[in-house]
Formats: structure tokens, sequence, C-alpha cells
């Protein structure tokens, strides 16, 4: 078949070649031309609009049509033009680029100028401005971008490298869409576009991009988003349909000796929450059909217990359990947790990571694939290939945002018979209930909304670097008072260099600050072998270093009850749902605990909502609501990954509320009318649902 230009590598696309295409597949995932289609600006500049020269200010940028009058060369190194229109003259001003403008701009030519006014010397110029033939000007050279509204795209420095500038970005976009928008196809049915009043795709995506008036763009952002909300919705729902026609799951009717021993030898009474969750859970394992069962709870609320009492369920009706953890540190505390909690019943628990030498890895192989191994706890280790077991009936996977959709599915081929294990996932990542619904529309949800008795709540404070010495003072007396303290750095990408030096920075003042024999501080960050991670972990988690300087690797799970208060250092780097996670780590022992988020001298509007936010609510939920509010969901601390199936471009589920209910009505009604898209006129939507990014997701086909 003839490749058609939609489907063409992007590096052929005029303006684009090798190097810019390596910038667009990095920053975009753009690998053709198509994809390009699909990325939308997020924001627009109003070129629709003159400004007559005498009425310019300089609160905004603004666009004149006007004519050149003269060009001077002024000591070499900076151009002045002096442009005009009816109303008035004014000057125009280059520092760069000198000889390519200075040619361009010829006098008695015009010209679309746009940029922001200045006063200097009492007179009204422009540096820079951006510059466009007029419309119509001549045919050849007129572009979408004249005229009209200008979309202004994401961009990073790896386009600004690769010369991908706001305007080169256009003209990109200009190309593509003249080349490849005849061959996109529509991707949704006649009659739901009338049904729901959209434009066709073909309107849609040139106006996304090269709105002719705010009223076509307003009609092409619905249809967009529209479309994205409905494919998800349809995705979920197609899939939740396939499941209640019956994956057959395993019936796990006996509650077993196991659970019965080591919930009477439990050290404290379950909450309301917790009982009611196993309940649940007991229902699914039971019921004959698979269970996917989505389980929220907010940090320490004490998921791992019904981790354990599932995995006994299982252990019960004589399958095997894994519990699978994002992190080696993470996987061997809840090793060390099961053990405990699994020492009155007997039965065989095992941990396997990255770093679990080769003998034991072996040992632990071999009693996985006999059974001899009842349950087993690991990282992503779990899902290698050579990991077989005998009959695994459980897969419990927490703090699951950490683990991309097919690592997930990967656990559902570990069974023999095809038929797959019941699933748990438990994520501390508070969602507010109805975005649950559609983040995890595939799953049933179970959510623990109740603390253990006797938490104290956790003191949050906010400090500038000013106070330091004060801070100082403050942790040396939490120390003497033998408690332990979490110093935390912002590491959001581990590549990024300088978020390094300033951890090490970080940590090496604070070894001035806290020097030895007094005081032991010790280290953990993603650059770190496992041994080294591992053995600082543990100096800490033991009590033998009193501080933990340490990147957001311990976000997740870490229990030291000892450790009474948590130190965020640059905290206006963080989001809203990291920070409470951080918080989490501390007021879980009988201490009164503190978290002390130090921030920057300078701080947005928002980020300073942010953490006052934080200091005024411990109650997750409601921050993650605020934080969905303030940064839109496809932002929020985990979600990327978790759930949603499709990633929404445009769309945003907070904000596009009403729209996201009427998609949701509609994939209904579609689904009801025809469940398996049989229909002709549902061609399109099971063509659409069979690329490959809705794929991954039908878990029930996966064994
Ligand atoms: P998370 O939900 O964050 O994983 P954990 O399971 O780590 O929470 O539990 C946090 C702490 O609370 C642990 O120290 C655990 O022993 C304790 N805990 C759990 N359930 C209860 C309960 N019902 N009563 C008292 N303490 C509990
Ligand atoms: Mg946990």
């Amino acid at each position: 078949m003839h490749k058609g230009e939609l489907d063409s590598d992007i590096q052929y696309l005029p303006g684009v070649g090798p190097r810019r295409a390596a910038a667009l597949k990095k920053e975009y995932a753009v690998e053709t031309v198509g994809d390009l289609l699909r990325v939308y600006p997020f924001r627009y500049v109003d070129r629709s609009r003159i400004t007559p020269i005498s009425q310019l200010n300089d609160s905004a940028s603004q666009q004149i049509l006007a004519k050149v009058v003269k060009s001077e060369l002024i000591g070499g190194k900076r151009l002045s033009v002096t442009v005009e229109d009816s109303s008035g003259r004014m000057e125009l001003v280059f520092f760069k680029g000198i000889k390519y403008t200075m040619a361009r701009l010829e006098p008695g030519k015009t010209f679309l100028f746009y940029g922001k006014p200045a006063v200097f010397n009492g007179v009204m110029n422009m540096v820079h401005p951006d510059i466009d033939y007029p419309p119509g000007a001549d045919d050849r050279q007129a572009s979408y971008t004249t005229g009209v509204m200008t979309g202004i795209y994401p961009s990073g420095e790896g386009l600004k490298s690769a010369g991908i500038t706001a305007k080169a970005m256009n003209k990109l976009m200009e190309n593509a869409i003249r080349l490849a928008l005849p061959e996109v196809r529509e991707t949704l049915p006649e009659y739901l576009m009338q049904e729901a009043g959209l434009v066709p795709i073909h309107f849609a995506l040139r106006n996304i991009h090269f709105p002719q008036d705010a009223a076509s763009l307003s009609a092409a952002r619905r249809r967009i988003c529209f479309e994205e909300l409905f494919f998800l919705q349809l995705s979920l729902l197609k899939q939740k349909y396939i499941r209640s026609r019956g994956a057959r799951g395993y019936v796990m009717n006996r509650v077993g000796d196991a659970f019965n021993r080591c919930y009477e030898a439990l050290p404290y009474s379950l909450t309301g929450a917790q009982k009611r969750v196993i309940r649940e859970i007991r229902e699914d394992m039971r019921s004959g059909r698979q269970m996917n069962r989505l389980l929220q709870g907010d940090v320490g609320s004490g998921k791992t217990m019904v981790a354990v009492l599932s995995s006994l369920i299982a252990v019960g009706n004589a399958y095997q359990a894994c519990l699978m953890a994002p992190t080696e540190v993470l996987a061997r505390q809840h090793f060390a947790n099961m053990e405990k909690y699994l020492a009155p019943t007997g039965v065989k628990v095992a941990v396997l990571t990255g770093s679990t030498r080769q003998a034991q890895r072996r040992e632990i192989l071999a009693g996985l694939a006999d059974g001899s191994i009842s349950i087993v706890v690991g990282t992503h280790a779990l899902i290698e290939d050579k990991v077989v077991f005998c009959r695994l009936g459980l897969a419990i996977v927490d703090e699951q945002h950490r683990f991309g959709v097919d690592q997930r599915a990967a656990l559902w081929s570990k069974t023999a018979d095809g038929i797959p294990p019941h699933v748990l996932v438990m994520t501390a990542t508070p969602i507010p209930r109805t975005l649950a619904m559609t983040l995890y529309g595939d799953l049933d949800i179970s959510v623990i909304d109740e603390l253990p008795p006797g938490r104290k709540p956790v003191q949050t404070l906010m400090m500038t670097e000013s106070r330091r010495a004060a801070l100082n003072r403050f942790l040396k007396e939490q120390i003497a008072l033998g408690r332990q303290v979490f110093i935390v750095y912002p590491l959001i990408f581990e590549s990024e260099k300088l978020d390094l030096k300033n951890l090490e920075e970080g940590y090496d003042r604070t070894c001035d600050d806290f020097p030895l024999p007094d005081y032991k501080v010790a280290i953990v960050h993603g650059k770190q072998t496992n041994e080294e991670k591992e053995f600082n972990m543990s100096a800490f988690a033991q009590g033998r270093a009193d501080i933990l300087v340490s990147t957001t690797v311990i976000e997740v799970g870490v229990d030291v009850p000892n450790a009474s208060v948590m130190v965020i250092e640059s905290a206006e780097r963080f989001g809203l749902s990291q920070l409470h996670q951080l918080r989490g780590r501390v007021g879980r022992g009988s201490d009164k605990s503190y978290c002390v988020l130090v921030r920057g001298d300078k701080l947005s509007r928002e980020s300073s909502k942010r953490l006052e936010l934080l200091c005024s609510t411990e109650d997750g939920f409601l921050l993650a609501e605020e934080d969905m509010k303030m940064r839109g969901p496809g932002d929020m601390e985990g979600t990327q990954q978790s759930g949603l199936p499709v990633e929404l471009r445009l769309a945003s589920l907070v904000k596009d509320g009403p729209l996201l209910n009427e998609a949701r009505r509609l994939a209904e009604s579609v689904l009801e009318r025809d469940p398996d898209l049989g229909l002709p006129e549902n061609a399109l939507l099971r063509e659409e649902l069979r690329k490959d990014r809705y794929k991954m997701k039908d878990y029930s086909k996966i064994s």
C-alpha cells in the first residue's frame, strides 16, 4: 500500500529534516506527519487585530500594519527601521539577523509587525517584532498564520536548540496541514456528530491550529475534546462490558486458617474501613469472576494489612499471591512487614528484587514454580519471564502509579491455565471519586476513608532560607529527644544535573551543620546502586542515622515511625499531592510530628497558594481536588501513567466536565445498542478502537 503523507516520517516534512525530527520526537513523541497534527496549541495570540500606530500602548503585544520608510544601521550593531501607517510613525529595532532583516524590509513595502511596544526616549518602538506578509500580499507567501489567531505550542529547550521557534512551529504545522490534512479520516460517525453537534475533523484540525475566528476555534476545540473523551469512555466501557460478560476468575470461597490466625494475632483491631474493604475483596475473590479492584487509601491508612489478609485468602484456597512494589526499598519493607504478620501462620514468604543473589534467586524461582513458596514480594523483577508460578491466584500492585499499564498486564500471563489472577491495585494518590471513575473506569474501586485511631496531626510550617539557623536549632532539639529527620530535595528528573547538584550541596551543608560524631547523616538518591540505597535506608530505618537526606525515592511507602520531622527543600517545586505523600512519612509514631516547607524567596501566586493550602489541611482528598483544579488532572501526580488508557491532549477531565458527561452518556448508548460495535454505522468507532493506543487495556484478554 502506498504510504501517504499522513504516515510518512516527520523528518520528510518540508522544513524538518533529521535534526528537527529528533527534537520533535523527543519533545512531543511525534513520529509521523499525522502525529504532528495532533500536537495542539495551548494558547493563542490574537493576530486578527491591527492597531493604528498612534493608538499603541506599552501594556501588551500588539500588531501594526505599516510601510517601511527607511532602515538605518547604527554603530554596526543595531538596525533601526522607521515604519508608518496613516496614523503615525514609529521605530523598529533589531539586534540580530540584521543583514537578513534589512534585505527583507525594503522601503516602500508593507508588512504586519507584531510585538510589544515600548517607549524609549519619548519615542514608541518595538524590539524584534514578528514580521509577516499582510493578507493577500502574495499568495505564495501569505500564510495561515497571517491575520488570524496564532497558536502557541508548548516548547522546550530541545525544540529551541533545534531551531524550532514558535514561528517555525507554525510554519511546520502549515506544511503538515497543506500536505496531510486531506488524508485525515473522520473518526466519528455522522449520526454521533449530529447528535453531539460537532464539526468534522478536517474543519477541527485546521481551526485548532489556525483559527479563522473565535467561534471556529471553539467549535474545533469542542470537537477534538469530545473525540478524546468519547474514545476514552468507549474503550473503558467496552472493557468493563467484556469483563462483566465474564472473564473467568478463580473461585476462592474459603477464608482459611492462615487468615484467621493472622487476624487474631494482630496487635490492633482493624478500622471499619479496612474491614469493609476486606469484605469487598472477599466477595470478589469468591465470585468466580476475575477481581480487578483499585484500593485507594491515604498515606498511613493501613493498606498493607489489607494486602496481607487478601494474600492469605488466596493462600487459604491453595493459591499463591504476589505483591509488587515500585522500589527495592519498599519491596523489602513490605517483606519485613509480611514476615512479621505471617509469623503466627507458618506461611512461607520470599522477597525477589533486582539485587537478589543468584543462588537465592534460583531457590526462590524453584519454590514459586513448585508451590512451596506461597507469597512473594518484589519489584519489577517479578514480571520477568523467568518467574513462573505454580498457582498464582492473586497479584497485588502497590503504589501503582509507578507502574506502566503494560507492566501490570505482564502479571496476567503468569498463570498456566489462561485464567487471569485476581488483581488488586493499591494507590495512595487520592483521586476524587468522579475522576477515579474515569481514570479507572475499568476497575472497581474500594476506598479506605478512615485513618487508624491515635494518629497525631502533623504540624506543617512554611519558611524561607533566612530562617535556616532557627530550623537547624529546632532539628537539633528533636534529635536530642531521640527523633529522626527526613530532608527531601526535589529531583523530579533524576537525570537533571542541577537537581543532583542541589542535593549534593544540601547533603554537604547538612553534614557541616550536623557534624560527626554527634550526628549521623545518611543519603539516598536514584543514582546510587541498590546496595548503597539499601545501606543508607536501613541505617536510617534502624535508627543508626539521625537524618536522611534524600530525593523523592522515599516518597512511597517507607515507614519509619521514629521520624518526626519532614523537611522539604524547594517545596514550591513539588506538586500538592506529592507534598502530601511526603508529609505522610511522618506522624506515624506516638510523637508530635512536623513538616517544614522550605520555600524560595520569590514564589508565583499559584505556588504560594499550594503551600498555604498544604499548611491548612491534612485531608488528602481535599488536597487532590484542589490540586486538580489548579493544575488539571493530567499533571496530577501519578495519573499520567496510571489509569488513563488514552492520553488526553486537549481535553481536561476537570474543565470539560459537562462534555465528559455527554461523551460518557453517548458512549453508553452506543454500546447499549451495539456492544460489539458490529453495526455498519459504527465501523469508524471499531476501527479507531483497534488502534494501538487503546490496545493494552484489555486485561481480560491478555493471558
Ligand atoms: P499505607 O496505607 O500508607 O500503606 P500502612 O499500611 O503502611 O499504610 O500503615 C501505616 C501504619 O499504620 C503502619 O505502621 C501500620 O502498622 C499501622 N496500622 C495499620 N492498620 C492499623 C490499625 N487498624 N490500627 C492501628 N494501626 C494500624
Ligand atoms: Mg503503603
